[in-house]
């Protein structure tokens, strides 16, 4: 029997019987993935906990099934001393001299929204023209299923030969902010650590073609006041001499920018190259943008998503239009947010904002500038073997190049994650689809998608186990 085999010469990896064997157990997968389905296990406080409960409980069996018997419920308390939601941790302790990769996804869903907008019940999932229909048939109960086919896969194919260490942990609270997940990783750290984690809970490119999730924007935000007198005066008695607090924001605000749109702000990162590309015409349409409307920035749209600096003022304090009166007001306020650039660090970018916003002071104003939230950036190497090897299980399984993606904004527990395991490669792999309208109505998963995404987390694992035979 001649089998198709990885690329590298060191390691053999069963690519045909891993992919017979993921497709013989596929409709059983997708069956239990509708079983989850039925659960609404939704971690906000104004849904039914015992729900949440159950849909751990159907989790942790699932891993069972796989041959995992070290199944734990696991809980850490919040600030506030109430519980976290309960994520289900699972182990396979490494052969000698093998590594341990870490499989993350989360069971919890967001609520299912109106559901008059829902063309078949949320918590019912159904098949049309190739896709499931459900909430969490993609966001994120798909991901668990991948990591439980692909486990079953390896183990049918590989038996006892596999040698990889193997953690499972499936987080009960994601889509509820994550709240306790800093220190539900401190608490766990011995049983967590691992080599390589794989997060299954972004996208792919399109139907068809797949993605690794190489780079995630970092974020900073904060508040700038200006301020010019003590009072408020008449603008008839007083104005002409003297500009309005809002006029003088307002040229704060300008210099935030070039006259190209792109962030001005001196010292920030950024203007990495991105592989593949977002035609504009299909971002106008996508982002709503008006006819005649220019774009800001200069590069490829998916460089400017995905590796520049991108500036946003998101609210004011100034009074309304309806409450306007002829006076000049002495103290204005905006809230910005800035997008970080992969390999900017948080701080220096407040720093850069707090040296801007000190050389940039209209007629002398009195700018005030309170630094708010940080989130950082993530990047991953994708020369380094463990992207190397996803990169050729994407492509193996899909049988198509996949593409090495950026994401504008951020998956916050990422960070988290690379701070706590810094030794570790982080895989940001998906099984959503641009069309998977993940937190919408209709969400939805691509079957045939799927079936690549459980393979081709079964072909990671077994090229992962292969690469480390020595
Ligand atoms: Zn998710």
């Amino acid at each position: 029997m001649s089998e198709e085999t990885s690329k590298t010469a060191t390691s053999t990896v069963p690519v045909d019987s891993l992919r017979a064997s993921v497709r013989s157990r596929f409709d059983a997968t997708v069956a239990e993935l509708v079983d989850l389905v039925a659960i609404s296990g939704i971690a906000w406080e104004a849904f039914d906990a015992a729900e949440l409960e159950r849909s751990a409980e159907a989790v942790a069996e699932l891993v069972r099934s796989t041959g995992l018997d070290d199944v734990q419920i696991l809980r850490v308390n919040k600030d506030d001393g109430t519980p976290g939601g309960p994520a289900i941790v699972a182990r396979k302790p490494a052969q000698p001299g093998k590594p341990t990769v870490l499989l993350y996804a989360h069971h919890d869903v967001q609520p299912p929204g109106d559901s008059a907008l829902w063309n078949s019940e949320p918590f019912t999932a159904v098949e049309r023209d190739g896709r499931l229909y459900g909430r969490g048939a993609a966001d994120d109960k798909a991901g668990i299923m991948a990591h439980v086919g692909a486990l079953r896969a390896i183990t049918d194919v590989l038996g006892d030969d596999f040698g990889l260490g193997v953690t499972i942990f499936i987080e009960g609270e994601e889509e509820a902010g994550s709240p306790t997940f800093r220190t539900f990783l401190q608490t766990h750290r011995q049983l967590l650590r691992a080599d390589v984690i794989v997060v299954a809970d972004s996208s792919n490119w399109k139907v068809g073609v797949p993605a690794l999730t190489t780079s995630l924007r970092g974020l900073v935000d904060g508040t700038i006041e200006v301020r010019m007198g003590t009072h408020a005066v008449h603008s008839g008695m007083f104005g002409g001499p003297l500009l309005d607090a809002p006029t003088l924001l307002a040229r704060v605000i300008a210099t935030l920018h070039d006259d190209d749109g792109a962030v001005a702000i001196a010292g920030l990162a950024g203007g990495g190259h991105a592989a593949i590309d977002y035609p504009e015409d299909a971002f106008r349409a996508d982002a709503g943008v008006l006819d005649g409307v220019q774009l800001a920035g200069t590069g490829s749209i998916t460089s400017r998503l995905w590796t520049k600096p991108a500036l946003s003022i998101i609210g004011m304090d100034i009074p309304s239009v309806a409450l306007s009166s002829n006076t000049l007001l002495p103290v204005a306020r905006a809230k910005f947010s800035l997008r970080l650039a992969p390999g900017q660090e948080p701080q220096a970018a407040m720093d850069a904002v707090a040296e801007h916003l000190r050389t940039h002071t209209p007629f002398g104003a009195q700018v005030t500038f309170t630094p708010g939230e940080m989130g950082q950036a993530f990047a991953t190497d994708t020369s380094a073997p463990a992207a190397q090897s996803a990169l050729w299980a994407l492509g193996a399984a899909w049988g198509v190049e996949p593409v090495e993606s950026g994401m504008g904004g951020s998956i916050p527990f990422i960070a988290d994650l690379n701070e706590l395991f810094p030794e570790a490669q982080i895989l940001v792999t998906g099984v959503e689809d641009p069309d998977s309208r993940a937190h919408s109505a209709n969400e939805s998963l691509h079957l045939g998608d799927f079936e690549n995404a459980v393979l081709a987390e079964a072909l990671l694992l077994a090229k992962l186990d292969a690469d480390s035979n020595g």
